[in-house]
């Protein structure tokens, strides 16, 4: 059974992130938590993927407006900067969307630091032989970098 809580949360998820709308806040993980007590009134957690992000007044309000609109006028929105965001919050079908949309996907972690030095793989052709051309692109979140084998520019996403 759909409840309430999962329904708002699956319209809310869907709202695309004003950087990059090819991927929704869902996608992202910047959606942490919704919740509803008794008396109808929703409260919706959500962490920008860096703090001082500038779109995060556009999600906030985003969010606010796209639940109030199915109804529910008691919303509240928080942002919660502890503990920050991290790419390993991005879903697999955020990490594949990146990659259909020509930026290569943040690496996974994995808890361990030696996993940093993998590859970060073409978009265009999956090589792993790419080098970062600029350490900041078109937000702060992406990188610039060119690949050797088929000479390809692509944003990164960062692991951060
Ligand atoms: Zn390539």
């Amino acid at each position: 059974m759909v409840t309430a809580i999962d329904e708002i949360r699956r319209i809310a998820g869907a709202i695309p992130d004003p950087e990059m709308p090819a991927l929704t806040i869902a996608d992202l993980g910047i959606l942490r938590d919704v919740r509803m007590d008794g008396s109808g009134h929703v409260d919706v957690d959500i962490t920008p993927t860096y703090s001082g992000c500038p779109a995060l007044d556009v999600i906030r309000e985003d969010v606010e407006r796209c639940i109030r609109d199915q109804g529910y006028t008691d919303v509240a929105v928080r942002v919660v900067l502890s503990p920050a965001w991290t790419t390993e919050w991005m879903s697999e079908a955020g990490r594949v969307k990146l990659r259909e949309y020509g930026i290569a996907p943040p690496r996974q972690q994995l808890f361990d630091l030696q996993a940093l030095k993998i590859a970060v793989e073409c978009p265009r052709c999956d090589s792993p032989r790419t080098h970062e051309l600029a350490h900041f692109g078109s937000t702060q979140c992406q990188a610039v970098r060119r690949c050797d084998a088929c000479g390809e520019t692509f944003p990164h996403f960062k692991e951060h």
